[in-house]
């Protein structure tokens, strides 16, 4: 999608710190981190939210959980215990509409989240 940052990164249009890529799913470093590691795994499809993927999209949602997993494993946050976020629309704080899991690791998570 033209105007979308997270298109742009999974195009390198946009300079990010990669942490995984392949033909389906990007993964980068987020630029404001809120853990010691912040990372954003994303379809290089563009589904602007959860609330428009299809049941077409259902391997390539299923891909970026265990992309996350993965990268847990390699980044060595996966024995401690890591977040997975997934904000779907501005209530929940989504400010960017291009499908994105959060993965954050290296701190304790409070439960419930503000
Ligand atoms: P959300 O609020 O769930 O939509 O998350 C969007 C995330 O994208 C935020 O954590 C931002 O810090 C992050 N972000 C925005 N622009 C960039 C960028 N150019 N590179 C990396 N992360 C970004
Ligand atoms: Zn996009």
């Amino acid at each position: 999608m033209v105007d979308c940052v997270f298109c742009k990164i999974a195009s390198k249009e946009i300079q990010s710190k990669i942490a995984y890529e392949d033909e389906e799913v990007v993964a980068f470093h987020d630029i404001n981190p809120q853990a010691p590691i912040h990372v954003l795994i994303i379809p290089r499809k563009h589904i602007p939210s959860l609330n428009e993927a299809t049941d077409e999209d259902q391997n390539l949602l299923g891909k970026l959980m265990l992309v996350a997993q993965k990268l847990a494993k390699e980044l060595n946050i996966a024995e401690d215990g890591y977040r997975l976020v997934l904000n779907t629309n501005r209530g929940a704080g989504q400010s960017i509409f291009h499908i994105h899991l959060h993965l954050l690791g290296g701190r304790l998570f409070r439960w419930p989240p503000g």
